[in-house]
């Protein structure tokens, strides 16, 4: 009989039934050494593409999971959000500060950060009354969008860089309407059921999240 290290419940299959620990049972040899190395490589990879499908395929089921309270099978929102750093940061750094069409430049300030948490706030805040009746608190609204916001940066940095490279303005601005598009219908595929309701929720999250920019912009004149 095998006992969890961790925990010390009978080890039964593959996995600990209690603390989710793995045991492969072998003596460690070269191979296998070899072998965990390279998979630890693959399987970041793996599931990191096998996350960006769910959340771009079934964003739904992604974000039900978490709000359900099931953790560990798909990444946390504050994962999504850690990844999409990275890529903004690649984003910054090719493209002079610049992602999309937004430069965001702030002496001692990095950034990504600075774009997180100008985005973060402006998405939640016009998500939470534009999907009212929803019965969805703030911070479901705020784990929502951080998925939401993560994607969208991570598909976006790529059209970003080239274009910080390539230096097409025109293409900016669209690009830009794009990504906040698409970043705002995601929302409709979480919540809203029928197609309509996708569309004029999308178009009310649209008008919420204008118009808290208008009266920031107002009120900081
Ligand atoms: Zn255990």
């Amino acid at each position: 009989m095998v006992k969890c290290t961790n925990c010390e419940t009978e080890i039964t299959a593959n996995y600990c039934t209690q603390c989710g620990q793995q045991y492969t049972g072998r003596r460690l040899n070269f191979r296998q050494f070899m072998e965990d190395y390279v998979n630890s490589f693959l399987s970041l990879d793996r599931s990191l593409f096998a996350n960006f499908k769910i959340a771009l395929l079934d964003p739904r089921k992604l974000v039900e999971n978490y709000w359900n309270g099931f953790r560990n099978f798909y990444y946390s929102p504050n994962k999504f959000l850690l990844i999409a750093t990275i890529f903004l940061g690649f984003s910054f750094l090719f493209s002079k500060n610049k992602f999309l069409t937004l430069t965001i430049d702030i002496e001692n300030f990095s950034g990504q950060l600075a774009f997180l948490l100008l985005m973060l706030p402006l998405l939640t805040f016009s998500s939470y009354p534009a999907y009212w009746g929803f019965r969805k608190n703030l911070y479901e609204h705020l784990v929502m969008n951080s998925y939401n916001l993560s994607i969208w940066i991570v598909v976006f940095s790529v059209p970003s860089i080239i274009l910080g490279k390539l230096d097409v303005p025109v293409l900016e601005i669209p690009l830009f309407i794009a990504f906040i598009g698409l970043t705002l219908y995601w929302n409709a595929r979480v919540l809203a059921l029928s197609r309509w309701g996708k569309i004029w929720r999308t178009l009310l999250n649209f008008v919420l999240f204008s118009a808290i920019i208008g009266l920031i912009a107002y009120f900081s004149m």
